[in-house]
């Protein structure tokens, strides 16, 4: 705080000093001061002044032309200057010790709370008995006569003092320091009632200090009370100011129920604990009302934070691929996802444990699974499980496979319950896939050893022939052709592999194809010219590169299943089959596909005819993914001439 503030309060005190000097009491100069007690102990406290300091110089120098104005004599001068100074140094000392985080004592915290006045008041407390105790033993000691009354009487203004200024100076000064806009003054009330309340305090006070002879001090209460309620702590503390002073003063100048007592110095007693008992209660309301204010906005904002946590949670879990549930140990589904019940194919509302549980009793290979082997069970028992894999009966029957993790949560201490975390997610694709490529490199590893193993035994029987001398050149031309097969069908077979791979692999790059145009380079290629007629096709969107591969794999196919003997005819023809799309047929006079295999000659390795032809079984695989990623589709059917097949594919049309 500024030093010019200070060097104001200084005046201040100066100015409270000499306006109360006129009390009609004859106790000693010091009992005077009042209430500049409480104005030094607020200024000290403020800037938080030392012993050694301008503003215990400022106070002393103050002090002692106060109290040679007041008359009083040298000696008994320095006696009240050094309690005046100890004292005022003291109480704020207390207060910053004591009442730290409240503002103004080193702090920023408001007097807002019940619970800080104790501290408040007896630290004031102990600070003017301190003063009271000093000042009273100083001037018997001048004087030769203790006065103990004028003591306590010094004790009860010097309370009374500090708690009026420095209460009213410490939520003033908070209210000051908080930024604009400040809250309202009036907190719920309104200025009209701020006036009544005022025009009520008012008439009771002159209704009770006029009339002394009746004991009207008690409705006094009624106003501090509408204060204490309605209005701010600010304007609480100055109403208790207000009346205190008036109190005080009315009562000095001999006005009023106090004065009225027979011994002056028994109601200038009465009158300050009057004042001390309205301040006490004043604060206590206001504080406590503050306090209960405050508990309620926090609790607002607790529960609004909880809200808004659950919405950011539910929005979150709600918006996973992966189920989620929480359970506890009775089996209580706590909470679920959406997709949750989805990957079960349920609905998401009334999801049971039991029901999932019955769904998913088993292994990904089958086998069943004990209930004290469940992911969900075993972290319920603490256990973190990863990526089980289960089998699950979805709701419309079918089968599928999901990966669970189980993590164990911390435990409900309210209902003495295990919780765990289940999330899982549905691999039935993936794990499809994974099965597929085990059987997949299980067929090449069988394909590629069969003709490895004739190409082992034809060039041992080579050598053998060899050492014993035996081998003629028509033995050797059997042998040498032997291997060349089977080393024909392993080319062939990983052309085909590879081919497989790349169609699923490559990017597609689409353009105008005239499939007749690519057909007649295919039987060109193949010197099949003859057997094979194209009639014009309308153009397709489609990649050339892929396309030429299908028309290969079809109109291959068609040459190479005939009958022995037969001369193999192949017709292509194509239209448009709709707006958008154009349809292909490739039709062969061949040896036809074997009722109930039409679907399955389009999967991987399977042949319908193994034993006189040679393949890899993967042609039509390839076709059908090539088709599928022209968003085309492709079927075979027996020939309507009666023999051999046509299959028949769909490709965008190229507009
Ligand atoms: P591959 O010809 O290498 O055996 P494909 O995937 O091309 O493999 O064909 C799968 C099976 O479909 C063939 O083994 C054969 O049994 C049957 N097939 C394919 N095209 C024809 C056709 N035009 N006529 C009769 N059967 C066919």
């Amino acid at each position: 705080m500024p030093l010019g503030v200070a060097v104001g309060l200084a005046g201040c005190w100066v100015l409270f000093a000499l306006i109360v000097r006129e009390p009609a009491l004859d106790s000693p100069g010091f009992a005077t001061v009042w209430p500049a007690g409480g104005v030094a102990a607020l200024w000290f406290l403020l800037r938080a002044a030392r012993p050694l300091s301008i503003d215990t110089a400022l106070l002393a120098a103050a002090a002692v032309g106060v109290n040679m104005v007041l008359g009083a004599d040298p000696p008994l001068n320095g006696v009240f200057t050094v309690t005046n100074v100890a004292q005022t140094l003291f109480a704020a000392w207390l207060l910053r010790r004591w009442c730290p985080g409240l503002w103004g004592c080193g702090g920023d915290r408001p007097l807002d709370r019940p619970r800080m006045l104790p501290r408040f008041g007896t630290a004031l407390a102990v600070a003017s008995a301190a003063g009271a105790l000093l000042g009273t033993a100083g001037a018997a000691l001048v004087t030769g006569q203790p006065d103990v009354m004028a003591g306590v009487l010094f004790f009860g203004r010097n309370l009374v003092s500090a708690l009026i200024v420095v209460t009213l100076g410490i939520v003033l000064g908070h209210w000051l320091s908080r930024p604009r806009p400040r809250p309202s003054l009036l907190h719920d009330a309104t200025v009209v009632e701020l006036v009544a309340a005022t025009v009520f305090t008012g008439a009771m006070y002159g209704l009770a200090f006029a009339f002394d002879a009746l004991p009207l001090v008690f409705p006094l209460l009624g106003a501090t009370v509408w204060f204490g309620l309605r209005f701010s702590t600010v304007v609480g503390a100055a109403h208790s100011f207000a009346v205190g002073v008036a109190t005080q003063t009315l009562t000095m100048t001999g006005v009023g129920p106090f004065a009225a007592v027979e011994r002056s110095d028994v109601g200038s007693l009465l009158a300050e604990f009057y004042i001390a008992t309205i301040v006490v209660t004043g604060l206590a309301l206001s504080t406590g009302r503050d306090e209960r204010q405050a508990l309620a906005v926090e609790l607002r904002r607790t529960q609004q934070e909880a809200v808004y946590q659950v919405s950011i949670r539910e929005a979150v879990i709600g918006s996973m691929t992966e189920g989620l549930f929480v359970l506890d140990d009775t089996g209580e589904l706590l909470v679920h996802n959406a997709a949750a019940a989805e990957i079960f194919g349920l609905p998401v509302a009334g999801l049971t444990w039991q029901e999932l549980a019955t769904r998913s009793g088993r292994w990904v290979d089958g086998v069943p699974m004990s209930e004290a082997e469940r992911p969900s069970v075993r972290a319920l028992t603490g256990e973190a499980v990863h990526d089980a894999e289960l089998l699950v009966k979805r709701g419309d029957g079918t089968d599928g496979v999901v990966s669970v993790s189980a993590i164990p949560l911390p435990r409900d201490q309210l209902r003495g319950r295990s919780r765990a975390l289940v999330l899982f997610r549905d691999i039935s694709t993936e794990h499809a896939r994974r099965e597929e490529l085990a059987t997949f490199a299980g067929v090449v590893a069988h394909d590629l050893r069969n003709p490895l193993a004739a190409i082992d035994g034809w060039t041992e029987m080579l050598a053998d022939e060899l050492d014993a001398h035996t081998l003629t050149p028509d033995l050797t031309r059997e042998f040498v052709s032997r291997v060349q097969s089977s080393s024909r069908r392993m080319h062939q077979l990983i052309r085909d592999l590879l081919a497989h791979a790349t169609s699923g692999q490559r990017d597609l790059e689409v353009g105008q194809v005239d499939i007749a145009e690519l057909v007649g380079e295919v039987a060109a290629a193949r010197h099949a010219e003859l057997q094979v007629s194209v009639e014009p096709v309308p153009p397709v969107l489609a990649d050339p590169v892929l396309m030429r591969q299908v028309l290969d794999n079809l109109v291959g196919n068609a040459l190479k299943y005939v009958a022995p003997g037969v001369e193999p005819q192949v017709t292509v023809r194509g239209c448009r089959s709709d707006t958008r799309m154009v349809t292909v047929n490739v039709a062969d006079n061949g040896i036809g596909i074997p009722p109930g295999e039409q679907e399955r000659i389009f999967e991987e390795f399977h042949r319908a005819h193994e034993r006189d032809y040679e393949g890899s079984g993967l042609g039509l695989a390839i076709v059908r993914r090539i088709i599928a990623r022209h968003d085309g589709t492709i079927v075979v059917r027996p020939n309507p001439t009666g023999q051999g097949s046509v299959f028949e594919f769909t490709l965008p049309a190229y507009d």
